[in-house]
């Protein structure tokens, strides 16, 4: 695991060389709204520092895989989705669709999202 990837899309986006509409930041993890959203709340959640998916943060820092569910849920209370729910999706790998190559978490709701997911 590198701190930060110069190719990496996200870490781009966390060095602010790429634009984004962040919602929340803090030392260790930044949250912004998918550029092509698949509900009226669509937030990705992801670590500063750059880990290649899910079970590779798991792997290398477990408690920050575990922080990103906390402020998913915080977002989630922010957004007003809390009580009528949500979906957190990690897609790992290239069956599961996964196109960027940084953790992130997909925080998803505001509408019915049926399952299981198309
Ligand atoms: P994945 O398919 O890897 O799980 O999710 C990657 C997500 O990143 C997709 O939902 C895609 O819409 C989003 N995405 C890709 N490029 C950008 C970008 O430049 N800015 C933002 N905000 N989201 C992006
Ligand atoms: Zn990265």
């Amino acid at each position: 695991m590198a701190a930060s990837d110069p190719d990496c899309l996200f870490c781009r986006i966390v060095a602010g060389d790429v634009p984004a509409d962040i919602v929340r930041r803090d030392e260790r993890s930044v949250a912004f709204r998918d550029i092509h959203p698949q509900a009226p709340t669509h937030i990705l959640l992801i670590p500063v520092a750059h880990h290649r998916d899910a079970a590779a943060l798991a792997a290398e820092d477990a408690h920050q895989l575990a922080a990103l569910v906390t402020v998913a849920a915080e977002l989630a209370d922010a957004e007003g989705i809390a009580e009528s729910g949500y979906r957190l999706v990690f897609n790992v790998g290239e069956d599961a669709g996964q196109s960027v190559h940084h953790t992130h978490l997909h925080l998803l709701g505001g509408r019915s999202l049926g399952w299981p997911p198309g």
